[in-house]
């Protein structure tokens, strides 16, 4: 039984490094990097970013898929994957404060006028305006797990009147916390900004098209840092340019990277990111090994996500 990891995404992480890390912690075990040759029949758990096509279809004996990150909703649609195959993913507190810091800047990017002001100093100009009073600005959370949570609790302790979303009841002091799909309009309704750090599912996929962005302010600002198809692009841009919607911060996008004519990047209204909000995986990559012998020994595994829920 062995264990193979296929990343490709070398900037990030190389395979041969991750298999450096795990090695010692599970000697004796057979670790591959990125094809396991002859060996396909052996191997039991696969370590992946992505799943990419035709990878698991060559794994007879594959029983896990381990997912480097959070967000695990292709791969749990994936149509090609086995169906008893299960699917775990890592639970690091790096990028938990990274998303939630990534939030706020943009936030506060809003509430202190930053590019007003940067605007202003290149030409010289002393031009006051007043910041805005954070205690009567409403931010809302979409996703109130493991990174939502976090970011919620950032919000709360700036002093922002916060409210939170997610699919079952919650209880997180400083926010007001509300639950399924009818109170979703009315949070949108309320809020200066909305950040949304929702998993990819056969729920939220869309989830935020035309009728819905139609609840928001039009001076609001929405922030997306869970995943891209969340949105309906077509029906933001409209919302933006039609002044009903303040502007956007984007950091996932349905298609990645984004392609080169995107009329996202030129839009005045609208900040792109790279998919950087959240990066590093510090602290939890001893989890993988880990799970590998937790599989091994048929107990329970780590962070084991719900393949019909798709996260
Ligand atoms: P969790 O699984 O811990 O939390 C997901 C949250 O979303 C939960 O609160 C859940 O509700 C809620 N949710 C799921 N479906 C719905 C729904 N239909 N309606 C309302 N709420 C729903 O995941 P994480 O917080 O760890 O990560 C969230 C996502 O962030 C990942 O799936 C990934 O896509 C993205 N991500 C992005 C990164 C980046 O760099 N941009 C980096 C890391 C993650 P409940 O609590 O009731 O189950």
């Amino acid at each position: 039984m062995s264990l193979l990891i296929d990343i490709r995404d070398p900037i990030w992480m190389t395979e041969e490094s991750l298999k450096d890390y795990l090695q010692p912690l599970l000697p004796g075990v057979a670790i591959y990097c990125c094809d396991a040759g002859e060996h396909k029949a052996d191997i039991t758990m696969l370590v992946v970013v992505s799943l990419y096509p035709g990878v698991s279809e060559e794994l007879p004996n594959l029983k896990l898929v381990q997912k480097l990150g959070a967000g695990v909703g292709t791969i749990a649609r994936d149509p090609n994957l086995a169906k008893d195959v299960r699917i775990a993913r890592l639970k690091p507190q790096a990028p938990a404060q990274e998303i939630a810091e990534y939030c706020v800047a943009y936030v506060l990017r809003e509430q202190r006028n930053m590019q007003f002001h940067e605007h202003h100093q290149s030409n010289a100009n002393w031009m006051q305006i007043p910041p805005k009073k954070s205690p009567t600005t409403k931010v809302g959370v979409l996703g109130l797990g493991h990174i939502g949570s976090y970011t919620a609790r950032a919000f709360a302790a700036l002093g922002f009147e916060v409210l939170g979303w997610s699919r079952s009841p919650k209880n997180i002091e400083g926010v007001c916390c509300l639950h399924d799909e009818n109170a979703l309009p009315d949070l949108l309704s309320q809020c200066d900004y909305v950040a949304s750090i929702l998993p990819s599912t056969n729920e939220t996929v869309d989830l935020l098209d035309a009728k819905m962005l139609a609840n928001m302010k039009p001076s609001a600002i929405l922030i997306n840092a869970g995943r891209g198809d969340l949105i309906v692009e077509e029906d933001l841009l409209d919302a933006i340019n039609n002044d009903r919607l303040g502007g956007a911060v984007l950091d996932v996008f349905r298609e990645e990277p984004l392609a080169d004519d995107h009329p996202f990047w030129t839009h005045p209204k609208i900040t792109i990111t790279p998919h950087v909000s959240g990066w590093h995986v510090d602290g939890a990559l001893e989890d993988v090994a880990e799970n590998y012998i937790r599989l091994m020994k048929d107990e329970s595994l780590l962070h084991e996500t719900d393949r019909s829920l798709g996260y």
